[in-house]
């Protein structure tokens, strides 16, 4: 028996979320289609609950082509013992479905990047209300919320979890405490390019305990980085105490800061991008960092980027034809390490 809709959501869950036990079911929304007239949309979703204790909603596939999140949260789906649970904890591997199985970052259906969507609306676009019964329906209920995303087809950055900076000092140390325990090698204290849409800025606005994460990209995973996925979601409940045992950490996490724009390297050329420092190198303000060739045409000079601070490569273009306006490098100043 699922849970009955809101009066002004068309959105609805086949899951009970008041039940105990383990439940694989669908958050459903109809959507009327040239292939499926009375068709819906149907996002999997899993509930595994014991008795009373915090909850944790667990996504990935925020965006369609970041792949940690969904392959580690499909297998903790499949695996998480509810004995070993107390509270409850909320599965949605795929939050954009459809650009899940688009293979793309948006989706296909509207353009809609979920990540841009929140806090959604009932009657928007499909992104918007899947945005929205997230916003009003699954966030209110849980405690904390994990948001795992990769770089994605067009970036790659080094894997790490994060918090940002609040209003709320209490609430930004327990979502710094979370990231930590994550246990991925770096620790970041996150500006966000744009945060004004993001699902990370609706949950935190409710109050809950947050942590997203980045763990490389390019569109496909690796052997390391679903190791650090695995291990981090473990880490993440047994951080919320909704699964007993001491998380397990890294021997070393890098911590590091991103204290505004300057971050975010964007090119104001077109072209062919050469990056001439690798993900993870320390540069020095001033350093040349990468140069972009004319493509239309030879004997146009490269356009040189210089690092507008000292600190880390933290993120890079994965795509090498950039445009103007393309982030091709984030740089992240280093605040030490967290050691075990
Ligand atoms: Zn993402």
């Amino acid at each position: 028996m699922g849970s009955e809709p809101l009066p002004n959501t068309s959105m609805s869950a086949t899951i009970d979320f008041e039940s105990d036990g383990v439940q694989h079911g669908f958050l459903q929304l109809p959507y009327s289609s040239d292939r499926s007239a009375w068709g819906s949309v149907m996002i999997p979703i899993c509930q595994i609950k014991n008795g009373h204790g915090p909850t944790a909603l667990l996504t990935g596939g925020n965006h369609g082509d970041e792949y940690e999140g969904p392959t580690s949260l499909l297998k903790l789906a499949n695996c998480l013992d509810v004995n070993k649970v107390q509270g409850r904890v909320i599965i949605v591997p795929m939050m954009n479905q459809p650009a899940f199985e688009a293979g793309s970052r948006t989706s296909p259906i509207d353009a809609g990047n979920m990540n841009r969507a929140f806090p959604g609306h009932p009657y928007g676009t499909l992104t918007e209300r899947i945005a929205d019964y997230f916003s009003r329906v699954l966030v209110p209920m849980c405690d904390y919320a994990l948001d795992i995303h990769s770089g994605g087809k067009t970036l790659d950055i080094i894997p790490f979890a994060a918090a940002h900076r609040l209003h709320n000092k209490t609430q930004e140390q327990a979502c710094m405490t979370g990231a930590l325990l994550f246990g991925a090698p770096y620790t970041v204290l996150m500006v966000e390019i744009d945060p004004t849409q993001l699902y990370d800025t609706a949950v935190e606005n409710q109050g809950k305990i947050f942590v997203t994460t980045e763990l490389r990209g390019g569109g496909t995973t690796t052997p390391a980085t679903m190791a650090i996925a695995d291990r981090g979601v473990q880490n993440f409940l047994k951080y919320t105490g909704i699964i007993a045992g001491d998380p397990e950490l890294p021997q070393v996490t890098q911590l590091l800061d991103m204290q505004d724009e300057c971050c975010y390297h964007v090119s104001h050329d077109q072209g062919v991008l050469e990056l001439k420092v690798a993900l993870g190198a320390q540069v020095r303000q001033g350093d040349l960092i990468a140069r972009i060739h004319n493509h239309k045409r030879t004997g146009a000079p490269a356009c040189q980027y210089y690092a507008a601070m000292d600190g880390i490569v933290l993120g890079r273009r994965h795509t090498p034809l950039t445009e103007i306006g393309d982030t091709i490098v984030v740089l992240a100043s280093v605040l030490g390490d967290a050691t075990d």
